[in-house]
């Protein structure tokens, strides 16, 4: 079967392997129908993920037809039309009983080692042996372990191209918000219009928002102009001299700042393990400006929340602005899927919401390798794809 595979730093590859057999008996074989190209895709394909071997098939977003089930499967049959979930998750440990699948303890090597030195998720599909060697479904097939818990059936009323999305993008935008503690009347300050961002914008105004300024440059913020009439704009990459993304939210909120701000970039993340020991032996420090930006941004008592992947470690933190002006700093975590799809998929079906306006392009599998360096370029006006297969 054809797959995408990481073939190295910046290289990413269609190549042929065999189709995925079933290995335990609660596995699932998934006949891949939809796939995309996450943002966290390209932290893989920089290679700043750490734990990736060549040959690793990718993606983690990913919907299909049940192939063929394992012995213990009884909630699926051959046939019926799924999406998988980002995460990997058991179904019965301490965090996947209330539903915390992202920190499944079966599957997540949380050793106080891996919490001490960055911290770890439960197993993902295609996301490198960091978190599990599992490999994606940017491919013709995949084997999805727990098949029971970690798939959700489609109704026919929801094609593709929308339930797709349940996989991770709505879960993880949903959960940005409400993990903030976005409430009624906050003014929301997002960081990044991707198709994340842009979910979250979304959710934030569902959820009593009074105001969303979204972060970003050039074209996204056009895309989002012309999608999302109700959200404002600031383009960092216009700023005049003595003018600063802090200044300007400052000006636009009241000379105090937004409520609530949320970090949907990732302007700089992935340093790794070794990164650590560099900086305990001080051969290398790093800023983490965007974070900063964030917390010097957001009014007094504020919250701020961090959706965007970091991995590891960073040093130049402004732990002052953080601790006197009252600044609550979220990690948002791997979004818990599993706590939210049902219900973001009823909203689906209400026209609550409608992913597919973050849907720019729409290919085929065997152009992917191509797509990504497209992604990366963010050229051709790409925001979120559908991958046909
Ligand atoms: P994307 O790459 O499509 O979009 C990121 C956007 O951030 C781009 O438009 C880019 O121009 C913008 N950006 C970069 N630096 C910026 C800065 N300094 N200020 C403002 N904007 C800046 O990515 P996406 O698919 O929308 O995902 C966004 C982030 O969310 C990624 O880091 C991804 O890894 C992460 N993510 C997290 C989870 C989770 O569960 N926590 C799940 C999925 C994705
Ligand atoms: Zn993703
Ligand atoms: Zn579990």
């Amino acid at each position: 079967m054809k797959a995408l595979a990481w073939m190295g730093k910046n290289k990413v590859e269609m190549v042929e392997v065999s189709k995925p057999k079933i290995m335990e008996p609660r596995d699932v074989i998934l006949k891949i129908t939809g796939s995309t190209v996450c943002g966290s895709d390209l932290h893989l394909l920089h290679g700043t993920v750490v734990e990736l071997q060549k040959g690793d098939i990718l993606g983690h977003e990913f919907c299909g037809v049940v192939d063929e089930v394992g012995s213990e499967v009884t909630k699926f049959k051959k046939g019926q039309r799924v999406v998988a979930s980002f995460q990997i998750a058991c179904g019965d440990c301490y965090y996947c009983k209330q539903k915390l699948s992202s920190q499944c303890e079966k599957t997540n090597s949380n050793t106080i080692e891996n919490a001490m030195y960055g911290g770890r998720t439960a197993g993902m599909f295609g996301y490198s042996h960091f978190t599990g060697g599992f490999a994606g479904g940017q491919s013709e097939y995949t084997r999805v372990p727990y098949g029971d818990v970690n798939l959700l059936p489609l109704p026919d009323n929801v094609p593709d191209e929308a339930g797709l999305y349940l996989s991770d993008v709505l879960c993880t935008s949903w959960h940005a918000v409400v993990d903030t503690g976005v409430k009624k009347g906050d003014v929301v300050a997002i960081w990044g219009a991707g198709p994340i961002g842009q979910m979250a914008a979304d959710f934030s105004l569902i959820n009593g928002a009074s105001r969303v300024i979204m972060i970003d440059q050039n074209w996204r913020l056009e895309y989002v102009k012309e999608r999302y009439p109700n959200i404002d704009t600031l383009d960092f990459s216009a700023l005049s001299k003595g003018e600063s993304v802090t200044s300007k939210l400052k000006e636009m909120c009241n000379n105090r700042g937004p409520d609530v701000s949320i970090e949907c970039a990732a302007g700089e993340y992935a340093k790794g393990w070794a990164h650590y020991f560099e900086m305990m032996l001080g051969l290398e420090t790093d800023t983490s400006e965007l974070i900063n930006e964030m917390i010097t941004s957001t009014r007094n008592f504020g919250r701020c929340g961090i959706t965007g992947v970091y991995v590891g470690f960073t040093n130049h933190f402004n732990i002052g602005s953080l601790m006197e002006r009252g600044i609550r700093l979220i990690g948002n975590g791997q979004a818990p899927v599993h706590l939210y799809w049902e219900s973001l998929l009823k909203m689906i079906q209400d026209k609550q919401i409608d992913p597919l306006k973050m849907v720019s392009h729409r290919v085929r599998l065997e152009d992917l390798d191509k797509v990504y360096y497209k992604f990366e370029d963010k050229a051709d006006g790409m925001q979120k794809v559908f991958v046909e297969t």
